[in-house]
């Protein structure tokens, strides 16, 4: 494991921006699991890397939560998975996630640590918390196989 790098935010909007100066360090293709507790800010920073890869305006970015998987970008340079609401990895792989692991895109995945057989042993995590109401921290992580 290679730790990568450390960000302080203050609010959402920062939070975004972190996510846009992300979106430039971030390998072209490769599985980037967004790590943290509800409202710890994965869907908000998954706005600004997606913003940031230019694949689409924060505005239509949403949460995945219902659909389970957003695409970005035509041809699709970003995908967005949240695993919430599945509760065996049966029902990922169902969902074909693993085949998104092949393209040319980044595939940022929501509470995908845990189903963490199912994901590439080379992959990146973001781990978010909670520091105050407003305040996050963010860490980012790099594994390789
Ligand atoms: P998750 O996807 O982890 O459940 P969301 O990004 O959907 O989290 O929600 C984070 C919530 O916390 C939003 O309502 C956002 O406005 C709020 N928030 C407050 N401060 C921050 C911050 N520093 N970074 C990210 N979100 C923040
Ligand atoms: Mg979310």
């Amino acid at each position: 494991m290679k730790f990568v790098h450390r960000f302080e935010t203050r609010s959402a909007e920062e939070t975004r921006t972190v996510g846009r100066r992300l979106a430039a360090l971030l390998p072209k293709k490769g599985v980037v699991l967004l790590i943290g507790e509800l409202g710890a800010g994965k869907t908000t920073l998954a706005k600004g890397i997606v913003e940031g890869r230019h694949a689409a305006s924060a505005d239509d970015v949403s949460s995945p939560t219902f659909t389970l998987i957003h695409e970005y970008g035509n041809p699709v340079s970003v995908y967005h998975a949240d695993l919430y609401r599945l509760d065996t990895a049966e029902q990922v792989r169902r969902l074909g996630l693993e085949e998104l692991f092949e393209k040319p895109a980044l595939t940022l995945v929501e509470w995908g640590e845990r189903f963490p057989d199912l994901f590439p042993d080379e992959h990146i995590e973001i781990h978010l918390r909670h520091t105050g109401e407003d305040r996050r921290d963010i860490e980012v992580f790099g594994f390789e196989s």
